[in-house]
């Protein structure tokens, strides 16, 4: 695969992407769903999250993509404190980022090709410079026939295989994906771990979070476990 990363930030020197210490965090109706979580993902790591269902693992990516805030405890992203950053600087933590949201989140009123391209055209980058990679992109995940699909049209696993397509292509310095192969079979599930391991081996730091701890096992990585609102094996 040719699609290279493209940084549209200088990395500060840090030697981690990742750094959670002490962290905790709760719902009004579901307090402590992490109670003292320490957690290093070192610059060009990949690590599986596992845990049963109701562990706290999209909870926790939810805190890595500040969408929610710790209410304990440290949290820095590449090297700053990402705990209290302030409203304004979170579009600049995200776009170092590629999301796979549980359900996806595409835009239903583009096609496949234009949800794909929304990271590049977002940072810049001009569709001259993008269209082949976008392609590339749809066709490395199987969706080649379908770039001028809307996701209405689209089965989940295409809708799945769209999500991480968008998630990968601008070459993030952080991938975070939220069981990114539950709506594919078993071959398709192994293809798109082959992808995340390319972009890790272009130097991205990686974590998937997976009830799937089969296919965290075969993946070589390093698996976390997220239990009792704690992650082992999570401090570098
Ligand atoms: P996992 O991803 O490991 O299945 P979650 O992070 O989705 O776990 O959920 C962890 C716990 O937090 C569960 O008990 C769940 O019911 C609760 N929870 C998740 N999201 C919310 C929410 N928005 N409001 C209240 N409780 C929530």
């Amino acid at each position: 695969m040719s699609v290279q990363p493209r940084r549209t930030t200088e990395s500060a020197s840090t030697t981690d992407t990742v750094r959670l210490s002490g962290v905790g965090f709760g719902y009004a109706d579901a307090p402590g769903v992490l109670r003292d979580v320490n957690l290093t993902l070192p610059v060009g790591s990949f690590h599986f999250l596992t845990g049963p269902s109701g562990a706290g693992k999209s909870t926790l990516l939810k805190l890595l993509t500040l969408a929610e805030r710790p209410t304990a405890g440290r949290l820095e992203l590449f090297g700053l404190d990402a705990g209290f950053a302030r409203r304004s600087s979170l579009p600049g933590f995200r776009r170092r980022m590629g999301v796979v949201f549980q359900d996806f989140r595409l835009l239903d009123h583009l096609s496949a090709f234009d949800n794909v391209a929304l990271p590049l055209r977002l940072s810049g980058v001009r569709r001259e410079a993008y269209a082949d990679d976008v392609r590339e992109m749809l066709d490395w995940v199987g969706l080649g026939e379908r770039i001028n699909a809307r996701p209405p049209s689209l089965s989940g696993g295409e809708k799945q295989r769209l999500a991480i397509a968008r998630a990968v292509v601008s070459g993030p310095d952080l991938i975070l994906a939220d069981e990114p192969t539950g709506s594919v079979d078993d071959a398709m599930g192994e293809r798109l771990l082959k992808l995340f391991q390319a972009m890790n081996r272009l130097g991205t730091t990686v974590l998937i979070a997976s009830h799937d701890e089969a296919l965290a096992e075969r993946s070589g990585a390093k698996v976390l476990r997220l239990e009792r609102g704690r992650v082992r094996g999570g401090e570098a």
